[in-house]
């Protein structure tokens, strides 16, 4: 049985047609305009109608970053696609004809390397995709856990500092300010300004403004202030994993998204600083430590599968 799973970040619309192997047998990808939620909804048909060629598909699932509701039908908040008490599966399923099923898109991802990834054969697990900011998937029982409104799992948002930095969800102090790509940048400017000395390679490869990517570079060449940018996420990843451990006794933890691209500089720490705090230490079994397996296409595999069993 084929169906669509369909991804919806910022900036582009990535879509596929998956098999039951969660095999993506077609795929494409088209820019979106985030801003404007008729659009995107436009977008989501075209390329639905597009892989619907000389296919026969049985359903759409849809991962979008947002606050899906309990339905999966409704996105009632999504801060990076303005969208507000949002129809998308009204509205998708309207414009294409075929059942349509939202999820939040890691939620999605998490469900996918459960799936056909990383967590392949484990019943109790806690993904957390590692971007810009923290996408955080639980599955439990071999069930994808969504909560009592849909709006479970929203891990990133957990308040780790008091008076903290200011958070996209307009919060202060949430733990994907302190351990994302996000957080890695922060903490970079920060002692590439206070102690210019020791961000010496960094500023050298920066020219103006430090994004991630130089920051990674340069903590591969040895830059300190990088290198403690990423012990820091490191830490505060572990820590934040080893509170999750003592609410949800999971089995494994999965770690993907755009940071573990560099997994070499913060892998090793992240697992050591969450067996270090992990509370019962000695006194219990520890959970594993993997990185993601399917890369970017984990959110519209992960959504296409929960459309099949929808
Ligand atoms: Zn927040």
């Amino acid at each position: 049985m084929l169906t669509i799973g369909v991804d919806i970040g910022g900036t582009k619309v990535a879509a596929g047609v998956v098999d039951d192997d969660g095999t993506i047998v077609a795929h494409t990808l088209r820019p979106t305009a985030a801003d404007r939620p008729d659009v995107v909804a436009d977008t989501v048909a075209d390329v639905v109608r597009e892989l619907s060629q000389g296919r026969q598909i049985e359903a759409v699932g849809i991962g979008a970053a947002g606050f899906v509701d309990e339905t999966r039908s409704i996105v009632r908040f999504a801060p990076n696609l303005a969208w507000r008490e949002e129809p998308l599966q009204k509205k998708i399923s309207g414009l294409v004809g075929l059942p349509v099923v939202v999820e939040n898109d890691a939620n999605a991802m998490a469900w996918a390397e459960v799936r056909f990834g990383a967590g392949r054969g484990q019943s109790h697990v806690i993904c957390l995709t590692v971007g810009t900011g923290i996408g955080g998937g639980i599955v439990f029982d071999g069930r994808l856990y969504r909560g009592r409104w849909g709006m479970g799992a929203e891990l990133g948002h957990m308040q780790v500092v008091p008076d903290g930095r200011l958070c996209g969800c307009g919060r202060h102090g949430c733990w994907e300010q302190y351990a994302s790509g996000n957080a890695l940048v922060a903490d970079a400017r920060d002692t590439a300004s206070a102690h210019p000395e020791r961000a010496e390679i960094l500023l050298g490869l920066a020219g103006g403004t430090i994004e991630g990517e130089e920051v990674t570079e340069a903590a591969r060449r040895g830059d300190k202030a990088s290198l403690d940018a990423f012990a820091s996420v490191a830490d505060w990843l572990g820590q934040g994993m080893a509170d999750l451990a003592a609410v949800l006794d999971p089995g494994c933890f999965i770690l993907g998204g755009g940071v573990s691209r560099a997994a070499d500089l913060f892998f090793d720490r992240t697992r050591e600083a969450f067996e270090e705090r992990l509370t019962g230490k000695g006194h219990r079994p520890v959970a594993d430590v993997r990185l993601a397996e399917l890369g970017a296409s984990a959110g519209l595999v992960g959504a296409a599968d929960l459309a099949r069993r929808r």
